[in-house]
């Protein structure tokens, strides 16, 4: 058996298009919908994640400004810029891309960013949110995964899932995700016993450790659902995700590439949250959409 390819790049194709037609008719009722994001320093990965999201509103139609503060910027000019853009009504997702400069507290920084705009979903209120219901906005990675699992009609209710990976940003907020769509959860992280006595289990396993070749296909259970969240440049310059895709193809049931699987539903989750942020933003000044 080889697995069906879940293609993110088509899911987030027809996940645009949706919510183009959402960002339409706000425009057509006067509203833009706009994203600012804060980057500081010189970060090569950065700058390509910055780039790509600049050019992702342009696609879709929504207003963007990035504002690109030197490595040195300290923490009063960033929170300064962050009430600024907190007040500018053009802007109703704001972000700063990580990681930050050492002289910056990255919590301190996450927190000023106003509740109604932390389209990223970094905040302790969002964070909260996933543990207790009630989330503004779910973090893009997570809410990319869950939706790429519901376009491919894949349920949740109910099945085993592992997810391997801990990071407040990708691996704990998936696995609450996941926990309020009534999967079984379990994390696994870098001192977790035996990996495999857990992995082999899963119906559901979602990987995001950062380790190129950390799962092969004795890890994994016949016909389970492989989520590779991955991404690690390889010394040629090859581009992996966590998962031996060859040969664990061969035995799952559903599984996406990288590149091409879930990246591109990262971004797209941005747009969702931005445009859902103007929508709110409308709604409280009584405009119609
Ligand atoms: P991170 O902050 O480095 O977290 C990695 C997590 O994996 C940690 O919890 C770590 O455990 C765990 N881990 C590391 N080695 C492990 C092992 N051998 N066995 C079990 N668990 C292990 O990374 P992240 O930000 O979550 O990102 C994870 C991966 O996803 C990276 O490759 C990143 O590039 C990628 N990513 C992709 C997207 C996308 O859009 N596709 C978005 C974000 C991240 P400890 O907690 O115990 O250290």
């Amino acid at each position: 058996m080889s697995a069906k390819i879940i293609d993110g790049k088509d899911i987030a194709r027809r996940v645009r298009d949706e919510w183009r037609i959402r960002a339409d008719k706000l425009k057509a009722a006067g509203v833009t919908p706009g994203l600012a994001v804060i980057m500081l320093g010189d970060n090569a990965a950065s700058q390509v994640y910055v780039r790509n999201k600049v050019k992702a509103c342009h696609d879709i139609g929504i207003f963007s400004d990035a504002h690109l503060l030197p490595a040195t910027a300290s923490q009063a000019d960033v929170l300064k810029l962050i009430d600024r853009l907190n007040a500018d009504p053009r802007i109703h997702g704001l972000l700063v891309q990580l990681p930050l400069p050492p002289q910056l507290d990255v919590h301190t920084v996450i927190e000023r960013i106003a509740l109604e705009k932390d389209v990223d979903g970094f905040s302790l209120y969002n964070v909260g949110g996933l543990v207790s219901g009630g989330t503004v906005f779910p973090p893009c990675t997570p809410y990319g995964v869950v939706c790429m699992l519901e376009y491919s009609n894949i349920p949740i209710t109910g099945q085993n899932v592992v997810v391997v990976g801990a990071s407040n940003i990708v691996g704990k907020p998936m696995a609450l995700m996941l926990m309020q769509k009534e999967a079984t959860v379990a994390i696994c992280h870098v001192k977790t016993r035996d990996l495999a006595q857990f992995t082999i289990l899963a119906d559901i396993l979602v990987v995001a450790a950062g380790k190129p070749g950390l799962i092969t296909a004795p890890m994994v259970k016949t016909g389970a659902v492989v989520i590779d969240v991955g991404i690690n440049r390889l010394p040629d310059g090859t581009l992996v995700g966590d998962v031996d895709f060859d040969a664990v193809k061969e035995k799952a049931s559903y599984i996406t590439p990288v590149p091409g699987g879930v990246g591109p539903m990262t971004v797209t989750m941005l747009l969702c949250n931005t445009i859902q942020s103007a929508e709110r933003s409308a709604a409280k000044l009584g405009i119609k959409t």
